[in-house]
């Protein structure tokens, strides 16, 4: 297994917001986390990533406990996170801001070039001596995708990479998932759309309330509609 979240509890301040949250994840796996609006997808995400600690449960990375280690620990471990708010440098070049992803990782070659990562990205190429604030919104997502690439992580959070992005620039971003997992990588994304979910995942969890209510493959949540009407408003 991959990644494994076993009966997580998670709290901002006194506010207990997940209850007993468990995924499987394995390697090379899409997997998607679905969820309204506040059910808990982003507390999940930043969880794994150490950035809002578990208070009880543990996660285990590639057979190793990671619960409670810091962020830039687990980062170092390999996985990668790409918040909802894509955090780029406005004022630094495309460039600039691809080369602050870079970063050694011992025991491992270098998997994600710049050369690749514009093979990947061609509009990252195109624009790369533009300033990142000069990019369109799907524009900026590709770019913070980027840049969690060249810290060359096998496992990728991401949280909810098609909110806000017009139709032509979720569809690059489907295609460019598509093409990040045959490279083998391992994938776990938050999302509300569930459209897009189908295309590019294998299996589904959802949440609700800060628990999880299902779990599946991708083609069984497509056919229970009961499930689909009751936890995610479609
Ligand atoms: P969204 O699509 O809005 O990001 P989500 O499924 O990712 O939804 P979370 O962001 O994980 O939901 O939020 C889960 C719950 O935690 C919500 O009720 C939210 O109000 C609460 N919450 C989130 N951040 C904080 C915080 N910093 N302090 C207190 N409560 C918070």
């Amino acid at each position: 297994m991959e990644l494994e979240v076993d009966r997580i509890n998670t709290f901002y301040g006194l506010s207990h917001i997940l209850f007993d949250v468990s995924l499987k994840i394995q390697k090379a796996e899409v997997v998607v986390l679905l969820g309204r609006n506040g059910a808990g997808k982003t507390t999940t995400l930043r969880s794994i990533m150490g950035l809002t600690p578990p208070k009880s449960g543990a996660i285990t990375f590639r057979g190793e406990d990671i619960t409670g280690l810091p962020p830039y620990k687990i980062a170092r471990m390999g996985i990668g996170f790409v918040p909802e708010d894509r955090l780029i440098f406005p004022d630094l070049t495309v460039a600039a801001n691809l080369d602050v992803g870079r970063r050694s990782r011992p025991n491992q070659g270098k998997k994600w070039t710049l050369e690749r990562i514009y093979q990947l990205f061609p509009v990252l190429e195109k624009f790369s001596d533009r300033r990142g604030g000069t990019l369109s919104g799907g524009e900026q997502q590709m770019l913070t995708i980027a840049r969690t690439l060249m810290g060359d992580p096998s496992f990728l959070l991401l949280d909810e990479p098609s909110e806000g992005l017009a139709p032509l620039m979720v569809r690059m971003l489907g295609e460019t998932l598509d093409l990040i997992k045959v490279e083998g990588m391992t994938i776990l994304l938050s999302e509300q759309n569930i459209k897009f979910a189908s295309k590019h995942s294998d299996r589904a969890y959802i949440v609700d309330n800060g628990a999880i209510k299902y779990e599946g493959t991708m083609a069984q949540l497509e056919r229970d509609e009961e499930v689909k009407k009751r936890y995610l408003a479609v």
